[in-house]
């Protein structure tokens, strides 16, 4: 009696020349940390049973192998130890996770920690070079806010990229806040990629996974949009002319109101990276009245899927 999954199309992209020589998957969410669901976010129109986590962590789980990506990005992570971590382990995901400082989560009765950020890729495709966890500052002060930057290893194409993963302050008034953490986290994948270059600082792909909470006209998207590293948004792809970004990545009801809209981005270089494929997104008949999360969909934020490949070396 279990309603069906949203049947979402992976849509291939036409690149023109050569067919996508090893391409890779990669996948964003904020799967919506147990403690906030159920304990701060009220979700009013959600019956409570569907926020239970013995049927959000399966619905979960199932969007994950779903698509299986090679790589991994999830926010709002409260399950790492007891759930996340040991079963992607035994699916051969290598991992690490950040909690944030001072977690909302901590809040909640009942709570099972901090929340926080993780990222999980396929040994079998990738190696660790480097790992850190990282706290995002503004001003110098360090904030609330984390994120994991790590450099792969690429075992079919002996190349190199540089996952990060991360969750901005939330709500309205703070996009200051957001704009600095956006330049503080660019900064500090800078030092790290340097240490892995010869002071060129080049060469070595980036993608930055992420729920920004910030919508696309924000200055932190413009940041990343106008930054020297030159990135994109993979997630434009979609849409007919390639430079829009999906109408939403999140739509939920709160007692304050309806709210639908695009907070979350897989952020590429585009010299290095072409976007091979990209996952759709649900229509709102699909989402249906209640919106998001329901007994179908585990979290009020909706996954990113896309494939990957490196581009010919010039
Ligand atoms: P954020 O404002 O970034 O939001 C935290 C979470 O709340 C996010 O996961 C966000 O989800 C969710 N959220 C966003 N909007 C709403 C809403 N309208 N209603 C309910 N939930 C929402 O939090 P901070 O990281 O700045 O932490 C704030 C909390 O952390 C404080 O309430 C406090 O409890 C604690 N704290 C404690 C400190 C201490 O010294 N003890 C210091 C700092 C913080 P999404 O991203 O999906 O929108
Ligand atoms: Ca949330």
């Amino acid at each position: 009696d279990r309603p069906p999954r949203f049947h979402r199309k992976v849509v291939h992209l036409n690149n023109g020349d050569s067919a996508p020589s090893s391409p890779f998957r990669v996948m964003q969410w904020n799967i919506l940390a147990q403690a906030l669901g159920e304990g701060l976010d009220s979700f009013v129109q959600c019956p409570l049973e569907a926020l239970s986590w013995s049927h959000r962590k399966y619905l979960i789980l199932e969007e994950i192998l779903t698509y299986r990506p090679h790589i991994l990005c999830l926010q709002e992570v409260d399950h790492y130890y007891d759930t996340f971590q040991p079963l992607l382990a035994g699916l051969g995901y290598s991992s690490s996770f950040c909690p944030k400082p001072w977690s909302p989560c901590l809040d909640v009765e009942g709570n099972n920690g901090p929340d926080g950020c993780a990222l999980f890729f396929d040994q079998s495709r990738f190696q660790l070079l480097e790992s850190a966890n990282i706290r995002l500052s503004a001003m110098r002060i360090p904030t609330n806010q984390v994120a994991i930057v790590t450099i792969l290893h690429c075992r079919r194409t002996e190349t190199r990229v540089c996952v990060a993963v991360t969750h901005l302050k939330a709500r309205s008034g703070w996009e200051w806040l957001r704009s600095t953490q956006g330049c503080d986290l660019l900064r500090q994948i800078q030092n790290l990629l340097q240490k892995h270059t010869d002071h060129s600082g080049s060469g070595i792909p980036l993608l930055i996974c992420g729920d920004f909470n910030a919508i696309p006209t924000e200055e932190v998207y413009r940041h990343f949009i106008t930054s020297p590293l030159s990135l994109d948004s993979a997630y434009k792809k979609l849409s007919q002319d390639g430079l829009t970004e999906p109408e939403y990545t999140t739509w939920k009801i709160r007692p304050t109101g309806e709210c639908c809209t695009t907070l979350d981005y897989i952020w590429y270089s585009q010299d290095m990276l072409r976007v091979d494929a990209v996952l759709d997104m649900p229509t709102e008949e699909q989402i249906g009245p209640n919106r998001l999360p329901s007994f179908t969909y585990p979290s009020d934020h909706l996954s990113l899927v896309c494939d990957f490949s490196f581009k010919d070396k010039q």
